[in-house]
């Protein structure tokens, strides 16, 4: 479902750290084992004054977090390294070493490499207590005794909580990918090319593209299979779009003119936190955590954030130095456009 991208451009130096363990293990796991890693770089391009602004702001705060390898360009520079940009874009922030691998093959090397035992079409169904302390699970077969319970259900992460009367702060949203398998237009090498005021963006995939759009979108019940919306492809495609790919980038006018155009759509939930970052390390409920609420990073945030959950577990990441432990204060966050 995922796309697998990746990148470090993030607007707060707590995601910054944690994507970045995650990419270091990428890139060592990509020695040994194919993970379809690719460094094509996010560029976020803006098409007002007032995003150009933001932009440069957040580029200058990324330098004073040790991301030092974020290229602010003006529009016309960025016309030159990525000519498909449209002529009315005011500035870019590119950063070659963002980029995306398939969660697909990630995950089924990490599970290899674990050696742990997985029992698949088996859901949990309820706790296991001893007195307030959670001991294991009961599953549709067998339960399981444990010393510590870690709750990692993606959008189902809430409802499996309720079972142990834990209420997580989860709103669940639905998200959309198009995928258009054959496109001429598109440069393989092209970066994720993500128009910076409405968070509409797509990236080279295969012979064609995937294209998503996040905009802000009504919670719904988490669900395990999420319905897609045509709706949501024309949005992407139909250059009348207020958030229509073409606005940054014209080939996007001929690919939705063309006679030979086919696509397909899926449909997830991203899990979202109130201020969008994930849920890390044990709860109020005696031997119970959670490694959940990524808000759309889950697979980039996946090693850094279930390193620090395990920490957190065992002790190694004390409560007070925990800054996404799942009890915290949170804020509203408004910046972050994916
Ligand atoms: C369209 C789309 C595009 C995305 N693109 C990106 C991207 O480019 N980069 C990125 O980093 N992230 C992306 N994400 C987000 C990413 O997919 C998630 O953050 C990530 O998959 C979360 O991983 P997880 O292991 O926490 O949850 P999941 O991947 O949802 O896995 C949870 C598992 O728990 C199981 N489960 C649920 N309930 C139970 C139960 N009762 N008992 C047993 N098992 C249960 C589920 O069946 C599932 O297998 C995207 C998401 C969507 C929807």
């Amino acid at each position: 479902m995922a796309t697998g991208a990746f990148r470090l451009q993030f607007d707060n130096a707590e995601e910054v750290e944690l994507v970045r363990e995650s990419i270091a293990f990428f890139d060592e796991l990509q020695q040994h084992a194919d993970i379809g890693l690719y460094h094509q770089g996010y560029l976020f391009v803006a098409r007002t004054d007032e995003g150009a602004r933001m932009q440069a702001k957040l580029v200058a705060a990324q330098r004073q977090w040790g991301l030092t390898d974020v290229e602010l360009l003006s529009g016309d520079e960025a016309r030159e390294r990525f000519p498909y940009l449209a002529a009315d874009i005011v500035n870019a922030r590119f950063r070659q070493a963002d980029g995306w691998l398939e969660p697909r093959r990630l995950a089924l090397e990490l599970a290899r490499a674990s050696g742990a035992r997985f029992d698949t079409g088996v859901s949990v169904t309820g706790f296991i207590m001893d007195g307030d302390r959670v001991r294991g699970v009961t599953t549709t077969t067998a339960p399981v005794q444990a010393e510590w319970v870690l709750i990692a259900a993606g959008p189902l992460s809430g409802p499996v909580a309720k079972l142990a009367g834990l209420d997580l702060p989860l709103a669940t949203v639905r998200r959309h990918k198009l995928i258009i398998p054959d496109l001429p237009q598109v440069p393989a090498g092209a970066p994720m090319t993500i128009e910076f005021e409405t968070g509409a963006h797509w990236r080279p995939a295969g012979g064609g593209a995937h294209a998503l759009w996040t905009a802000p979108a009504p919670a719904e019940p988490p669900l395990e299979d999420v319905p897609t919306s045509s709706a949501f492809a024309f949005g992407l495609l139909d250059p009348r779009s207020d958030h229509a790919l073409a606005r940054i980038v014209p080939f996007w006018k001929d690919v939705w003119r063309s006679s030979r155009l086919q696509w397909w759509l899926q449909a997830g939930q991203y899990t979202y936190t109130p201020d969008r970052r994930p849920l890390l390390g044990p709860t109020p409920v005696p031997g119970l955590a959670v490694n959940t609420g990524y808000s759309g990073h889950g697979i980039m945030g996946s090693i850094g954030g279930s390193r620090r959950a395990i920490d957190a577990i065992t002790g190694r990441l004390r409560a007070e130095d925990n800054p996404l432990r799942p009890d915290r204060p949170m804020q509203a966050r408004v910046f972050d456009i994916l």
